[in-house]
């Protein structure tokens, strides 16, 4: 039986490794199907304190990774597949196999939430993609009009990224001003290939019948009209969804799936804590995940010296 079971391995998951492997409590980290999370699909990461030129967002996710486990973390490239929390010690289903554990953390983060076309979905890895910094460089996309989707951070790091490979790159967002911090709305709409089309939704991706991304329908929401745009690549960036499904049923979260702490970071089954994107719905940064992943720990390892001194 392991004392702690951390799922998940990106900021969240790999700095409550970090101080449960420093109290000695050797957790095991379930890297689950993206080690890394979701910051090993973007470039640079300049806000994470302590690196003045910025870092790559893979390396800090392999640092992070490299510490945890210099301190006595073990890792496992596995996937939850369902978890009991009624009984205890708690259950895990992992490939597979059955796992005890006495205390979890629960740290799976968020995934790229998508349009919901039928076309979006026929076109995916062919031309429609969630990450420029993944696909960016294809050749299908060299020197061709591309389409981001979205007007807030994300949308707007990817549209500057994929300047460097497009020959125009359209910023569609639904709405006349963007959601981005300022510094990343000032950088996009100031640079000269980046065009964007505002108050305007993707109603269809073209053509899922050619096996390929030749355009998208876009539909003003003001005035209703539809335009065609010729493109190769559709990039959406309109935010993020909790990878929380797994636990439905089991710990209390919003209506959303965002995972509700009661108390610190203890979720409402004592013994099970949570961290990071998948329960939190406004800050989402790479340094609020640490942040919380490092509370987590401490709640958990309090948690244990509490039921160890029970018995
Ligand atoms: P976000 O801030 O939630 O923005 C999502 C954008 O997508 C919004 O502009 C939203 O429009 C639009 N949208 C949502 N659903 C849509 C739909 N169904 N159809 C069309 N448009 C839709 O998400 P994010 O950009 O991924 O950023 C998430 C967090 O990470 C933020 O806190 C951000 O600051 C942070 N982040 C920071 C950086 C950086 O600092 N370099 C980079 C990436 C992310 P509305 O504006 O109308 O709601």
């Amino acid at each position: 039986m392991e004392k702690i079971v951390i799922i998940g391995s990106g900021c969240a998951g790999w700095t409550a490794a970090i101080y449960a492997a420093r109290a000695n409590l050797r957790p095991l980290v379930l890297t689950g199907a993206q080690p890394g999370g979701l910051l090993t699909t973007t470039t640079i990461v300049e806000n994470y304190p302590g690196f003045p030129e910025g870092v790559d967002g893979y390396e800090l996710m392999t640092r992070m990774q490299k510490q945890a486990e210099r301190f006595g973390a073990q890792t496992r490239f596995a996937t939850v597949e369902a978890v009991d929390f009624s009984r205890r010690p708690f259950r895990l289903t992992v490939d597979g196999e059955p796992l005890e554990a006495q205390a979890v953390i629960i740290a799976t983060g968020a995934s790229h939430r998508r349009l919901g076309l039928e076309s979006e979905a026929k076109l995916e890895t062919r031309g429609v993609t969630y990450c420029a910094t993944c696909d960016g460089a294809l050749p299908i996309f060299r020197n061709q009009p591309l389409v981001v989707v979205g007007g807030g951070d994300s949308a707007c790091e990817e549209a500057l990224y994929l300047t460097r490979f497009g020959s125009i790159v359209y910023l569609v967002h639904r709405r006349d001003a963007l959601r981005a911090s300022k510094i990343m709305a000032d950088r996009a709409l100031s640079h000269p290939k980046i065009k964007p089309v505002w108050n305007a939704v993707v109603a269809d991706i073209l053509d899922p019948e050619a096996g390929k991304v030749t355009g998208v329908r876009l539909r003003n929401v003001k005035t209703g009209a539809e335009e065609t745009l010729p493109c190769a690549g559709v990039f959406i960036a309109i935010g993020h969804v909790p990878n929380t499904g797994l636990f439905r049923g089991q710990v209390k979260m919003d209506e959303a799936g965002y995972i509700l702490p009661e108390r610190g970071t203890m979720t409402s089954v004592p013994g099970v804590f949570v961290a990071g994107d998948c329960a939190d719905r406004v800050y989402r940064q790479a340094v609020t995940a640490a942040g919380m992943g490092c509370a987590a720990a401490i709640d958990a390892e309090r948690y244990l010296a509490s039921i160890e001194s029970a018995h």
